[in-house]
């Protein structure tokens, strides 16, 4: 029998950090590639993630920076935020950045069709816009459609926003109300702080940041309060409702609090709405999210599946790495990703950055761990007078000796973690970060002068 043709080698559905990564290596290697993008090219991360969250995470530093340079002999004059001056010139920088990913996938030949794409079968995508429904065909496909916020079902819901609106609220909120207690509230909650709001964050649980070590939860959450975020536990919301000059929010135990904004941030969702997967015959799983095997294939051969809408590790680097793999998969080169010892860093204010066992799961996993903590006033703070501390730990298998866990809370963690991460990986030991000299003076040697177990 005659091979099948198609139009495309590969039809990449979502222009995010995966589709575009996947689409541009395909093509490289000499595909016939089309990508379709409903909206913005380059998703979540660049219009609404990672980046604009860590410019304005830079500019809510600038509020802690004027603060601390009294103690070096500085005197600056009352600073103000011009809302507007940082919302345009974020927004100059991602449709510069927008106009970088067209490039990126233009240069190597990827075809870009605007509109939403739907699968129709294995084989054949349907993508619509408002000049009509175009369809093609595809050896491969691939859904990269990352996720969307959800918000839970309450009285007043309509009232409140998700990360999605952060980025340009208008006008500027004098008060902020941040519900939830994961990575992105906490993020937010810190930023606006800085930035100058009156931050009020609610979690029903009974520490923010479930899924991280225990000690760095516990640590962060006294940091925030000292930088003045007012941070309730164990309470949520029960309704909101808008008044002359405010929204008012009830919350479970009746009290009342006044606020100009309510961000949600509970949670995200698989973006598989709209797709025609279940009519396809595409197997989701838990909250939609779509169920794939070590190559991103799906359950029906030839459609593949990575980053957020598979609802794994959520994170821009991880969806990169996937999309690696997968075309080299298409290529015929096996390989798997390894899951382990993903570095992440949390932007609050101090930063958070973790790799490897939080304590309790390397209780769970080892027969026996030693744990190496320390926490200081880093030197900048001895003359700026800021009470800020920073926490790091080690998390140290006994019988390998191998540091299985690597914590850290304070300025610049991500980039101090991102270097340890790389000996975690090829499987350093304690005896080697002892042996291995510090770089002085600095917050991160630290980590390679903790001598005395803190516990066993
Ligand atoms: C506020 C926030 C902060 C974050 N911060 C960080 C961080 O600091 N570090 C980090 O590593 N990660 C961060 N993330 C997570 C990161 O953004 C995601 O993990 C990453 O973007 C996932 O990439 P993806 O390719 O799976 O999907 P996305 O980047 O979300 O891309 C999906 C694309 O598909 C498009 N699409 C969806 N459905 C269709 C359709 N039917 N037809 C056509 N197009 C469609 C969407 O418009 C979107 O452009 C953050 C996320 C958020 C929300």
């Amino acid at each position: 029998m005659p091979e099948a043709t198609y139009d495309w080698d590969l039809f990449v559905i979502g222009a995010g950090s995966g589709g575009v990564r996947a689409a541009r290596m395909a093509a490289q290697r000499g595909a016939k590639v089309g990508v379709a993008e409903a909206a913005a090219l380059g998703g979540t991360c660049v219009n609404v993630g990672c980046i604009p969250k860590k410019l304005y995470s830079y500019a809510a530093h600038f509020a802690h920076d004027f603060h601390d340079a009294a103690g070096f002999g500085w005197d600056v004059a009352t600073a103000r935020l011009d809302w507007a001056r940082l919302k345009a010139n974020r927004a100059k920088e991602i449709t510069r950045l927008n106009g970088v990913y067209e490039q990126l996938l233009t240069g190597a030949g990827v075809h870009i069709s605007r509109g939403w794409a739907q699968l129709c079968g294995g084989h054949e995508v349907h993508v619509r816009n408002a000049a009509g429904t175009k369809r093609c065909s595809a050896r491969n496909i691939l859904i990269a459609t990352g996720g969307t916020p959800s918000v839970p079902a309450f009285p007043g819901r309509e009232h409140v926003v998700t990360s999605d609106q952060m980025f340009d609220l208008e006008p500027f909120p004098k008060r902020l109300l941040v519900v939830g207690g994961g990575y992105i509230a906490c993020e937010f909650a810190s930023i606006f702080n800085g930035l100058g709001a009156k931050v009020t964050q609610l979690y029903r649980g009974e520490q923010i940041l479930r899924g991280f070590d225990r000690d760095v939860r516990d640590f962060i959450a006294a940091e925030v309060r000292k930088t003045g975020i007012d941070l309730r536990l164990g309470t949520d919301v029960r309704s909101v409702h808008r008044k002359a000059r405010c929204l008012e929010v009830t919350l479970l135990d009746g009290s009342i609090v006044e606020t100009d904004t309510v961000l949600y941030a509970t949670g995200r969702v698989p973006n598989v709405s709209g797709l025609g997967l279940q009519d396809a015959g595409v197997e989701l799983g838990r909250n939609g999210a779509i169920v794939v095997d070590e190559h991103y294939r799906t359950s029906l051969p030839h459609v593949y599946a990575l980053g957020d809408v598979t609802a794994r590790v959520q994170l821009t680097p991880v969806a990169l790495g996937e999309a690696m793999v997968l075309v080299d998969h298409l290529f015929g080169k096996e390989r798997t990703l390894s899951y382990e010892y993903i570095p992440t860093a949390v932007f609050t204010h101090p930063n958070i950055a973790t790799v490897g066992y939080t304590e309790e799961d390397a209780r769970r996993n080892f027969a026996g761990v030693t744990i190496y903590r320390s926490e200081f006033r880093a030197l900048k703070h001895t003359l700026s007078g800021s009470s800020e501390r920073t926490f790091m730990k080690l998390v140290v298998d006994t019988a390998s000796d191998r540091v299985v866990g690597l914590h850290m809370v304070g300025p610049d963690a991500g980039e101090v973690v991102q270097g340890f991460a790389v000996a975690m990986k090829a499987g350093a030991t304690k005896a080697v970060f002892d042996s291995t000299i510090g770089i002085h003076p600095t917050a991160a040697e630290e980590f390679v002068t903790m001598r005395e177990p803190a516990r066993n």
